[in-house]
């Protein structure tokens, strides 16, 4: 059993999913047609909380990556394993996003989506770890900054398991 410590507790983030959810209603206040790109599978939990906290009309759609490169330090390149079902030209689209690490999904992500025309094109992300950024990151809501370590939990799994844990926690894998 790994060692696992709590590096932001379900109070916490349940405080700041209500901040952030407090800001994006705010600024979507008019918009008619807002949609959540929420990136599989980590950010599932994050999304659903943070959705169910808008107070402006919203659609949900789902998108899914995966890093090239092994274990849990990717290599920069990035490949589209599931598109979204939604068209979004056109559409006010806020990317929901559990961890931007080195940066490279977010820059794809707003690459990718971008080329296809949305009336605006935001970024929402739980934590990002400012250490390890490869790539300038500009995220317009941010939950919470963290060190480079590995954190599990409210959707964020290492190797498919504590994605359930209510708070984050960091892992130790060798442990
Ligand atoms: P990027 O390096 O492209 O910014 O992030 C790629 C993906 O790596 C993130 O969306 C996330 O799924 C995964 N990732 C990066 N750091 C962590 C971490 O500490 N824990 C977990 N569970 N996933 C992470």
């Amino acid at each position: 059993m790994p060692d696992l410590e709590v590096l932001l507790s379900e109070e916490r983030i349940h405080d700041r999913v209500d901040e952030l959810a407090a800001r994006i209603s705010a600024d979507y206040a008019g918009a008619e047609d807002l949609l959540l790109v929420g990136v599989l599978r980590g950010a599932f939990i994050f999304l659903a909380d943070l959705a169910r906290r808008l107070t402006v009309p919203h659609a949900v759609d789902f998108i899914s990556l995966s890093s090239y490169g092994k274990g849990d330090r990717p290599t920069g390149a990035v490949r589209l394993l599931l598109d979204l079902r939604s068209e979004i030209e056109g559409r006010h689209v806020l990317i929901v996003e559990d961890i931007v690490d080195t940066g490279h999904t977010l820059e794809y992500l707003k690459q990718s989506l971008g080329a296809r025309r949305p009336a605006s094109l935001k970024t929402c992300a739980l934590t990002k770890k400012p250490a390890r950024h490869e790539v300038p990151v500009e995220i317009d809501y941010l939950g919470f900054e963290i060190p480079d370590v590995w954190v599990v939990g409210y959707g964020l799994d290492f190797e498919d398991r504590w994605r359930t844990l209510p708070h984050i926690a960091v892992i130790d894998p060798t442990s």
